[in-house]
C-alpha cells in the first residue's frame, strides 16, 4: 500500500471559489509538491495529518496553537484550467485559523483515501459530502495505527 505518503509545499493563491464559503477554505499546493502522489491514480478525497510552518519569509506570523499537526482531508483532481493534465492538490485543515497562510509551508502525511470525486448539482450535496468526509477522516485518524503519524519527525516539532 502506498501510504503514508509524504506531501509539502508553500501555499498558493487558487481562484478563491466556493471554498471559503462552503465553510471548507482549502489551501492549495504547488504542482511540483504533489509528485509523490503519482504513486496512487486515484483522485478524489483523501485524510491524514498536516501542519502549518509560523513563518512566513523567515518571520513567524501564526500563533503557536495554529502550528500543530491537525487532522484534514485533501482532495486531488484534474485541474481543468490546464485542460486536466495537470493535478491538483488542496487541503481543508480541520482547524479555525485566526488568518490566511499564503505563502506558509505546509507539510502533509496522507494516510487513506475516502471516496472519489463527484459531480454535484446542489451545493447542499456538496456540503453534505464535505462535512461527511470530515466525519470520516476524524474516525479513521482516531485508530490506534495512525497515533504514530502525528508525532512523525518529517512535522516540525519545534512548534
Ligand atoms: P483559494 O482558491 O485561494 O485556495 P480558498 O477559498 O480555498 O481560496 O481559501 C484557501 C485559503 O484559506 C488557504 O490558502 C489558507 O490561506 C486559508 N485558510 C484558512 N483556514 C483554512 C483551513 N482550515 N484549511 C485550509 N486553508 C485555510
Ligand atoms: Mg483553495
Amino acid at each position: 500500500p502506498p501510504f503514508p505518503i509524504l506531501l509539502s509545499g508553500e501555499v498558493q493563491r487558487g481562484f478563491g471559489r466556493g471554498g471559503k464559503d462552503l465553510g471548507c477554505p482549502t489551501a492549495n499546493l504547488p504542482h511540483e509538491s504533489i509528485l509523490p502522489m503519482s504513486t496512487v491514480t486515484e483522485t478524489g478525497v483523501y485524510y491524514g495529518y498536516a501542519q502549518v510552518s509560523r513563518e512566513k519569509d523567515g518571520e513567524i506570523v501564526l500563533p503557536e496553537g495554529d502550528a500543530r499537526v491537525l487532522p484534514m482531508v485533501m482532495s486531488l483532481g484534474w485541474n481543468p484550467f490546464y485542460k486536466n493534465k495537470i493535478l491538483t492538490a488542496e487541503i481543508h485543515i480541520m482547524h479555525d485559523f485566526p488568518t490566511d497562510f499564503y505563502g506558509h509551508e505546509v507539510k502533509a502525511i496522507v494516510l487513506g483515501y475516502i471516496r472519489p470525486e463527484l459531480d454535484y448539482t446542489s451545493r447542499e450535496g456538496l456540503i453534505e459530502d464535505i462535512e461527511t468526509d470530515k466525519r470520516v477522516a476524524l474516525k479513521s485518524l482516531a485508530r490506534p495505527a495512525y497515533e504514530k503519524f502525528k508525532t512523525d519527525s518529517f512535522f516540525d516539532i519545534s512548534n
